[in-house]
């Protein structure tokens, strides 16, 4: 990093003690920026660095329910409007306990540059709760879903912040959450809120977005090599939202899924994921990898270790941050690796990262190779703005046309920025200078 970038990562650190997370996020991103501020020292004059990283607007609140005991119960509820610059804030609310303000902040940044690699006209802002929704009861979770949404109510609309799923978020949660909104303006604003159920106002393809845009993205880059994933050993890692449709995407195109998680331990299925087991056992009972395992002859379960030691192709990180390490990235090295794209955001740690591009492992960041969860909700908002539902082929390919651009667009900025084939260095630059021209045209605000 340059002094002045330094300069401005160590302000960052200074006012944002203890978020771990957020400071991560930031430094992946600033590594990258060096060749744009030779280039184009009017953002240096702008502040466009100090301001990038300082949310617009931060919402912390307390979130009471109450329990199915009959107790009172306290969860921190978050809302980081981080910069509306290209449009609506726009990012998913996590529940998870892990939730505090390092971790919405360094979702919130990465959404910012993501939401500008889609090419729709989408801010970037992240929220969530430090509550856990495993375990809990259907009531439970509708009662915390309507008190979150009692205070968040007043800082979202269509035009201002547009929130969606996230981790512990899916389409029941986002369920609760439209409904108390709606009770409490009185409007039927379905663009308030994105991942909205198919009889009222989601739109097709919004649940396989994430998992398939991030296999559409690893074949995207497979292909520059004149390879593809037909016949390809694929490991993906989690066993939620994202992870379930690039399983789906990845045996479409051909692919030997063999293995994937959840915080409980892996699963490694030679024969082949077994989805439609996968699914019932995950979506609908809610159990936990080893329920697979129970009923799937030849099935194995590993309780210790890492997915990751299974030699595989290509991986597809798929459940939470930093989930694969320095070790377990020169494990899949030796294991011969080819391509790796990220499905979960900022999985991969950055020593991870520059030993896999170091060996020569074809390597999508997060806010490239997932952004097709977000553009989906954009193209839902298309939908909702026009009181239109589209087709599941014709949304579908939507998607495909975005992943494409958002591949390509990597590709071609790292090449105009000295550095071909990293599409680390091509999708912060193409998000940030994108952003960064929109904050100096709409001046300092
Ligand atoms: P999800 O449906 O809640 O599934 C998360 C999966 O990851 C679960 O299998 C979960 O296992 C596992 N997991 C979560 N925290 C973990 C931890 N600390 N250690 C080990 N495993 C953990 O969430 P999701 O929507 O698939 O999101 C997964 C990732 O994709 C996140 O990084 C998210 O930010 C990112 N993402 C999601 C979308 C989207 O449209 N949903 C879009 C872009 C990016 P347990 O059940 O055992 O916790």
């Amino acid at each position: 990093m340059d002094s002045q970038l330094q300069s401005v990562y160590d302000a960052v650190l200074r006012r944002n003690p203890g978020e771990a997370e957020f400071h991560q996020a930031v430094r992946e991103v600033f590594e990258s920026l060096e060749p744009v501020l030779r280039r184009k020292p009017e953002y240096v004059e702008a502040a466009v660095l100090e301001r990038i990283c300082e949310p617009e607007r931060q919402i912390v609140f307390r979130v009471p329910w109450v329990d199915d005991d009959g107790h009172v119960r306290i969860n921190r509820g978050f809302r980081v409007e981080f910069n509306s610059a290209l449009g609506p804030f726009k990012g998913g609310l996590r529940f998870h306990p892990s939730v505090y303000l390092g971790i919405v902040k360094f979702l919130g940044f990465e959404q910012i540059f993501k939401n500008s690699l889609t090419g729709m006209p989408i801010g970037g802002g992240k929220g969530g709760s430090d509550f856990d929704p495993r375990g809990k009861s259907d009531g439970e979770i509708m009662r915390f879903c309507q008190s979150f949404m009692t205070e968040l109510y007043r800082h979202i609309g269509e035009y201002t912040d547009v929130p969606a799923g996230d981790i512990g978020v899916g389409g029941r949660e986002i369920g609760y959450l439209f409904g108390q909104y709606k009770r409490i303006t009185n409007r039927y604003e379905s663009g308030v809120l994105t991942g909205k159920g198919l009889t009222w106002g989601g739109s097709l393809v919004r649940t396989e977005a994430t998992g398939y845009g991030t296999v559409m993205f690893a074949d995207r880059m497979l292909a520059t090599k004149s390879q593809g994933l037909e016949g390809r050993r694929v490991t993906v890692s989690g066993s939620g939202n994202v992870a379930i449709f690039a399983i789906a995407k990845a045996q479409q195109l051909g692919a030997d899924v063999i293995a994937f998680s959840d915080s409980s331990g892996y699963v490694v299925d030679e024969a082949g994921i077994d989805l439609d087991l996968l699914r019932q056992v995950k979506e609908i009972e809610r159990g936990r990898v080893a329920d697979y395992v129970d009923r799937r002859p030849g099935a194995r379960l590993v309780k210790d270790g890492s997915i990751w030691d299974v030699p595989t192709d290509v991986a597809l990180p798929c459940a939470t941050q930093n989930e694969l390490d320095e070790t377990q990235a020169k494990r899949l090295v030796a294991n011969g690796v080819v391509a790796i794209a990220e499905g979960a955001n900022m999985p991969t740690t950055p020593q991870a990262v520059a030993l896999l591009q170091d060996a020569g492992v074809l390597f999508a960041p997060g806010k490239a190779a997932n952004a097709g969860g977000v553009a989906t909700s954009a193209l839902e908002m298309q939908q909702n703005a026009s009181r239109d539902s589209w087709t599941f082929d014709h949304t579908e390919e939507r998607l495909l046309q975005i992943m494409t651009g958002i591949h390509d667009q990597c590709l071609a900025t790292a090449d105009e920025y000295g550095t071909p084939g990293n599409y680390v260095a091509g999708a912060n630059i193409a998000g940030f200078t994108k952003v960064a021209d929109a904050m100096i045209a709409l001046g300092v605000i």
